[in-house]
């Protein structure tokens, strides 16, 4: 047998690759062939992708699975198999004093590609917020030497940056996460969201290549101005090559930020889900769901999976390796069937819009495998519905219906 693996029949959607009807020949755990109508007997095994949507295991630059052990923490797994998000980068849930639990207990056993950014805080998200009001636990010593004891898991420095993260330490663990980004030669991840500080205040001290998440909040850092248009010290930022993320999460996601900014011609670096504990549930649910609003905001198909794919791979230093299907990559793929309907999305701010298409993952494919599709991991006990969740059962998106959507 020529392929251990073959898709066939479908629509190849492959950001910065072939694309269009074509088949691709997995064999172990990378793509072999990337080809119109290999045929099927070539192959040990094959799927009928026909009708629906194939793209490269889709990359999340914003999550949160450091699961019973961090406050907001979930199963990467399960949610992997219904996603298509076959490579996650956790955002500082670990800090240095708790990173190696999450290699040895999170990371290690998990079939998902996990990796992590560590926080300056050496306590990491343990609790909800207010990690770096106490700027002793921003050692900057001790956050290098465990980025440089793990340099295969730790790809960078993770800093939340709000008035509730700080609570009067202000630009000093900035400043730290600056210091110990330079000192890796890594990138810096800042979370914006209610100030002091200012958003000015913090795009200083960002160097291209650093990651702004959160970037179409609706909160007082948003890189907008009062009338919907890109500020100017936000517009020098992107404009160098520092990178805009979503990080959608519970609070961090505005469709009147997001639409100022799109019908600008603005569109985000990059779509991550900040998914965790209190987003999971709605109104973020999962990328899929994620990008479905984009395509309601009036992106491509190609630009969302762009944003999802190649964007988030180059940001994380592995563009050679995962977010394409190009011969010789990691076998991570994911297919999609796209819903054509009226299909109501909501902001955190519960503001509702409606999208004609909604992408639905069918399979998820890691190292060449699928993945097999089962419950999601528990919600912690300490987390009860938001109002936006209860408002959304209340509107009939159940998190039970949603399960029965998610898993075509
Ligand atoms: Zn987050």
């Amino acid at each position: 047998m020529h392929f251990d693996l073959l898709i066939k029949g479908g629509e190849v959607v492959n950001p910065g690759g072939q694309s269009g009807r074509l088949d691709i020949g997995i064999r172990r755990n990378r793509v072999a062939a990337i080809e119109p109508n290999i045929p099927a007997e070539s192959a040990a095994q094959v799927v009928d992708a026909s009708g629906q949507i194939v793209t490269p295991g889709l990359i999340d630059l914003h999550t949160h699975v450091y699961q019973h052990v961090t406050f907001w923490g979930i199963h990467a797994d399960p949610v992997a198999a219904r996603s298509g998000v076959t490579t996650w980068l956790d955002v500082g849930s670990a800090g240095a004093f708790n990173v190696l639990g999450f290699r040895e207990y999170i990371a290690r056993p998990s079939v998902s590609r996990l990796y992590a950014l560590l926080n300056i805080s050496s306590i990491g998200l343990t609790a909800m917020t207010g990690e770096l009001a106490n700027i002793e636990y921003c050692d900057v010593d001790l956050c290098v030497k465990l980025i440089e004891q793990n340099p295969d898991l730790l790809l960078g420095v993770k800093a939340r940056i709000d008035r509730n993260t700080t609570r009067g330490t202000g630009l000093e663990p900035l400043r730290r996460a600056r210091t110990a980004a330079d000192r890796v030669h890594r990138p810096l991840m800042v979370h914006i969201g209610g100030g002091p500080p200012s958003l000015n205040e913090v795009l200083d001290l960002m160097r291209p290549g650093d990651i702004l998440t959160h970037c179409f909040t609706g909160h007082d850092m948003r890189i907008i101005d009062d009338t919907g248009v890109l500020l100017a010290a936000a517009k020098r930022a992107w404009d160098s090559g520092i990178i805009l993320d979503i990080g959608h999460g519970a609070g961090s996601f505005s469709f009147e930020t997001a639409e100022k900014l799109i019908d600008a011609g603005h569109k985000p670096d990059v779509i991550s889900t900040d998914i965790h504990q209190m987003s999971i549930l709605g109104p973020l649910y999962d990328m899929p769901t994620c990008l479905s609003k984009f395509l309601a905001l009036g992106m491509s198909l190609e630009e969302v999976i762009a944003a999802a794919t190649v964007r988030a791979a180059a940001a994380m230093g592995m563009a050679d390796e995962i977010g394409t299907l190009r011969v010789d990559a990691l076998a991570d793929v994911a297919l999609f069937r796209i819903l054509e309907g009226d299909f109501p999305f909501y902001d955190v701010h519960m503001n509702q819009r409606n999208g004609k298409q909604l992408l639905r993952n069918t399979m998820t494919i890691i190292n060449g495998r699928e993945l097999p599709r089962s419950a999601d991991g528990p919600i912690a006990p300490w987390i009860e519905l938001s109002e936006n969740q209860t408002n959304l059962v209340a509107r009939g998106h159940s998190p039970d219906k949603l399960a029965v959507t998610h898993c075509c």
